[in-house]
């Protein structure tokens, strides 16, 4: 029955009508015995360890039980691995599921929360669904966070910010004086919360660990995921790191059970078996500084140096001709219409039809 006037639907809140919806970057259909390659959505292109995947097997055993709650062993695996007390680790399905707990926990109608833009495009949904205003801050020229204007948009009404670092999509990453000086500005009551997805990709030495500066300062919160480095993302599991209470209201505000058994178990493998994790993520650093230095040659200016597991190109009006070009010769690429686009680096063979796309547009 469709509604009318007589007939109204259920009320819904009126907060979730200017939401956007997730647009997921687009998967590779093989087509005709020819192989493409999705390099849209930041995946690790490794497939699972062999011996995070015989856990997970393993664990598949019990999948009629609900996993521990706590994920007790696992949350005592990342405290110990980033030498933080257990009762400062909250974990969740994702990042992102974490990253709404941290909504839910400070902001709701009439808050601010402060973010860069263009950044990571969950943060208008996670926003906009507690109903909670967001304040964009226009990157820099340098497709960087302009922390001193996110300083100055901080307001009475501000309860949350984030920091992207490094940046989604454009590959920039914080460095440590400017966040100190940023922090230094907001005020104590304000929650800081440093998205570092992209942690293990980051070789810039003056770029921090944000885990060393939240150490002495009660109002900044990690975020870290098992989806990129540690190849998981199809399990949902991330991390908060964060003083109490901010902890606490972290782990009240889960998705009770959100965190399946097997992703327990993978996330807890996937540490004992980090130095080959972090062989592989050096592997895709080669290839990141190969794909580099490739589109400099071919003649791109202004290719951010990227610390993340993408490259960012601005497009501007000619973004949506370029991915359709790259999805043509096979690759599917993360366009922002009108914006530019970001390329994750994958196979070496994936990331070469991308350079090809590349170099004849960059020529055109
Ligand atoms: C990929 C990504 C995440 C992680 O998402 P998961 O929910 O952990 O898969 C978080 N933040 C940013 C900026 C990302 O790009």
């Amino acid at each position: 029955m469709s509604t009318s006037p007589e007939h109204p639907g259920p009320r819904l809140r009126p907060a979730l009508e200017g939401v956007p919806a997730y647009k997921p970057g687009r998967a590779a259909a093989d087509r005709d015995g020819e192989r493409t390659y999705k390099l849209s959505s930041n995946e690790n292109p490794y497939p699972p360890l062999p011996s995070v995947l015989a856990k997970v097997r393993d664990a598949a055993e019990t999948f009629n039980r609900y996993p521990d709650m706590f994920a007790t062993g696992l949350t005592a695996a990342i405290a110990e691995r980033f030498d933080v007390p257990v009762t400062s680790v909250a974990t969740g399905t994702g990042s992102v599921g974490v990253l709404q707990q941290v909504v839910q926990s400070c902001a709701a109608e009439g808050d601010e929360v402060v973010y860069a833009w263009r950044s990571f495009e969950a943060y208008p949904v996670v926003v906009g669904i507690s109903g909670a205003t967001s304040v964009r801050v226009p990157l820099t020229a340098d497709e960087r966070h302009d922390l001193d204007a996110m300083a100055e948009a901080v307001t009475e009404r501000t309860r949350l910010v984030l920091v992207c670092s490094p940046n989604n999509p454009t590959g920039t990453a914080v460095r440590r004086a400017e966040l100190v000086r940023f922090l230094n500005r907001v005020p104590p009551h304000v929650l800081v919360v440093i998205d570092e997805a992209y942690r293990e990709f980051v070789r810039d030495p003056d770029v921090p660990d944000a885990l060393e500066v939240y150490r002495d300062r009660p109002n900044v919160a990690v975020l870290r995921t098992f989806s990129k480095a540690y190849g998981l993302a199809g399990l949902r599991v991330g991390f908060a790191v964060a003083h109490e209470p901010v902890a606490e209201a972290l782990r009240k505000t889960a998705v009770p059970f959100g965190v399946s058994g097997l992703a327990q178990v993978a996330a807890t493998t996937s540490l004992e078996a980090e130095a080959e994790l972090l062989h592989r993520v050096e592997a895709l650093v080669t290839e990141r500084s190969r794909v580099q230095a490739a589109l400099r040659e071919q003649g791109w200016t202004a290719v951010p140096a990227s610390q993340a597991n993408f490259v960012w190109l601005r497009l501007g009006e000619r973004t949506e001709e370029f991915a359709a070009a790259c999805e043509q010769a096979g690759v599917m690429v993360r366009p922002f219409a009108g914006e530019g686009a970001r390329i994750t680096i994958g196979e070496r063979i994936a990331d070469d039809v991308f350079l090809d796309v590349a170099k004849r547009f960059v020529a055109s």
